[in-house]
């Protein structure tokens, strides 16, 4: 038997003994979990708003471990061995897959803590192992490496990357959340010449100074859209990224993007919102959504090895396994508790 964070239906949740996975399918191998973490997703589904996720599922998708089992088709993994364990579970072989389009796997995608069991138990069964997941290189610290499941990837990918962010330009990260500070690192690859971070927390704001943020605004006074356009002297930005999943912050990225330019949403969204095409079809805008792929976890984590990202700056507390309870209640309540990123160790 082990121990596992479980959904039980809206607002509920159990920690308690499940049976250990078993390997099902020859690509399957079962990691026992040195390391995990909470993410915001987690938060959605105790809300009742993923209603895929059903009663008695292990919540979570990220974390590191030792492989326990292999199955007899898996071929770069064997027992004992360090692994990231990916948020996107993908086979390598369909046409989706063939494409780098991870997310969409037709064998997989986000899977984990959603439609099978996930990570915030003592083992989970990973399928398609070879493909899902990372080998950890000798010396490398575990705890940074938990950010590569799927915040940098998350933030990278989908912020960066589909914004097209480019030297010199402005950027607005409307989010200051763990995906948001993500991008934050992760834009700065690129050497932006604004990044203007936006959020309703003061903490939050304060964190993003030192994590690379050229100007922080406070947008619980109704004047974001205001203040952005004083910072970028009329113009706007370049890229605006959505990282919050409200309407009101999509709005205020269609308020403040500049000609040509990029509203990546990152946000997840659970409302309709407006897209004011009478103002934007003359604007030459790109508005981008998408799932991680996660296809560019290798390069993070060589950034990451080589120092050049320093993704451990965003983890706030640190708690054991067995406490996940209270790790749930600082995150549920991450605000009072200035909190980030949780690193739950069972190791
Ligand atoms: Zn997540
Ligand atoms: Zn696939």
């Amino acid at each position: 038997m082990m121990k596992a964070l479980t959904y039980i239906g809206p607002g509920q949740k159990e920690f308690v003994e499940k049976p250990k996975p078993t390997v099902e399918l020859p690509t399957d191998a079962v990691v026992r979990i040195t390391k995990t973490t909470i993410c915001g997703t987690d938060l959605h589904i105790l809300r009742g708003n993923v209603p895929a996720v059903e009663s008695g599922r292990v919540l979570g998708h990220e974390g590191v471990g030792v492989i326990e089992e292999v199955g007899e088709g898996v071929e770069n993994f064997k027992k004992g061995d360090k692994v990231i364990i990916s948020c996107i579970t993908s086979c390598g072989k369909c046409a989706n897959c063939k494409k780098g389009l991870y997310a969409h796997c037709e064998d997989g995608g986000w899977i984990l803590g959603h439609l099978i069991d996930g990570t915030q138990a003592e083992y989970v069964r990973i399928p398609h192992a070879d493909h899902s997941l990372h080998h950890i290189p000798d010396g490398a610290d575990e705890e940074a490496l938990v950010m590569l499941s799927d915040i940098l990837p998350t933030g990278f990918e989908i912020g960066v990357l589909y914004g097209k962010v480019q030297p010199g330009q402005s950027v607005a990260i409307i989010g200051a959340g763990p995906v948001g500070l993500a991008a934050l690192l992760t834009a700065q690859f690129y050497s932006p010449s604004q990044i203007i971070i936006v959020d309703l927390d003061d903490n939050r704001l304060e964190a993003s100074k030192k994590y690379g943020a050229t100007h922080v605004v406070n947008s619980s006074d109704g004047k974001a859209v205001e203040k952005i356009m004083e910072i970028t002297n009329g113009e706007g930005v370049d890229v605006a990224m959505e990282v919050v999943g409200i309407p009101e912050t999509f709005e205020m990225c269609q308020k403040i993007i500049k000609p040509s330019g990029s509203i990546p949403v990152l946000g997840v969204h659970g409302k309709p919102v407006d897209f004011h095409l009478q103002d934007l079809w003359i604007k030459n805008i790109r508005l981008t959504t998408g799932l991680v792929n996660t296809n560019t976890t290798p390069m993070l984590l060589k950034t990451v090895e080589s120092n050049k990202l320093q993704p451990e700056q965003l983890i706030t507390h640190r708690f054991d396994f067995d406490d996940m309870l209270e790790a749930y209640d600082v995150f549920e309540n991450s605000a009072d508790n200035k909190a980030l990123k949780i690193i739950l160790s069972n190791d």
